[in-house]
């Protein structure tokens, strides 16, 4: 299929770029979820700008106890950060984990989060991280909390005439007698890579006790969100296999699953509880 006949800019920095997405262009990234979009006629946009010259978008770097990951940063480029893996892990395992290589070449992490799949990889992780997105427009920016920016399937708080500019996580912080461990577990649909449910896990533990727990779900239901009621289980218990399997059959409460062709709500929902209890088992072993 082709898709129906759009402008194309390149511009080279990023003020260019917020200037002609204010006149209602729409941003092109990798292009792996959006030019797929314009073939089936999905998405029709009339103006697209390209991000891939815009070279102030795609970096990784450590700024006072968080990592800076420009939106235009490639799949490929956080999975083999050493930065990544040894500043945050949790992220650079997620990312090993999407699609194949020439998706993880092509996508980015700005597409990703923008596009809003509920079957996306880095948006557990990213509620796992208590992530920020930061959004600029042509006369301001501002930074968004990861639950408030994802709003519904295929749907954020970026208004028109934004860009994500940058992705902020936490260093993962190990000492002074604390220890912290994270997984990603996925159960991927067979042809694409997509998440039927994808877990992210990230645990702290001080004296043999859990003191922080943060789990983020996708895949199971209309967008990527944080079992609440699972990590209080958690909190200020051992993390022995009752107490484990006792939160990870919370991390579905009061969630309405998604059905489709790939997995009925029934089976998705017991995915998540299996999932849950294998990152959580994982990040735990992890943080010994
Ligand atoms: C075969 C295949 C398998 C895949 N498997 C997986 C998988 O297993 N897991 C997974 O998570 N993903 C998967 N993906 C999706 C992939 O990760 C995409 O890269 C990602 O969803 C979109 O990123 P992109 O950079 O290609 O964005 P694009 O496709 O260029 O853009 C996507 C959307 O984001 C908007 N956008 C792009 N950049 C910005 C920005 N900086 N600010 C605001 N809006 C922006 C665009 O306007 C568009 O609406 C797969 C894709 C394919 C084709």
């Amino acid at each position: 299929m082709i898709p129906q006949a759009f402008d194309y800019s390149a511009p080279k920095t990023l003020d260019e770029a917020v200037a002609l997405l204010a006149s209602g262009a729409k941003p092109l990234s990798g292009g792996m979820s959006l030019i797929p979009m314009m073939k089936l006629r999905l998405a029709l946009p009339d103006h697209l700008v390209d991000l891939g010259r815009v070279k102030e978008l795609s970096y990784i770097r450590e700024h006072a106890g968080f990592l800076h990951i420009g939106a235009a940063t490639t799949h490929h480029a956080v999975e083999s950060s050493a930065l990544v893996r040894g500043q945050c892990p949790l992220l650079g395992e997620t990312a090993s984990h999407i699609g194949d290589v020439q998706v993880r070449n092509r996508g980015t992490i700005g597409g990703s989060v923008a596009h809003a799949d509920p079957s996306a990889d880095y948006p557990a992780a990213l509620q796992a991280l208590e992530a920020k997105v930061v959004l600029k427009g042509a006369k301001s920016e501002r930074v968004v909390a990861i639950d408030d920016f994802f709003v519904d399937t295929f749907t954020t708080s970026i208004e028109p005439g934004e860009i994500i500019r940058e992705v902020i996580v936490p260093v993962e912080t190990s000492g002074a007698g604390t220890q912290t461990g994270t997984s990603y577990q996925k159960v991927a649909q067979k042809a694409s890579g997509f998440a039927v449910v994808g877990i992210a896990v990230r645990v702290r533990i001080a004296g043999g006790t859990i003191i922080m727990a943060r789990i983020g779900v996708t895949g199971l239901s209309n967008r990527a969100y944080r079992a609440a009621h699972a990590e209080k289980a958690l909190e200020g218990r051992a993390g022995n296999p009752a107490e484990i399997q006792a939160a990870a059959s919370l991390v579905t409460q009061g969630i309405e699953a998604n059905a489709d062709i790939h997995a009925s709500a029934e089976y998705r929902s017991h995915l998540a509880r299996v999932y849950a209890a294998r990152a959580l088992a994982t990040a735990l072993a992890r943080a010994e």
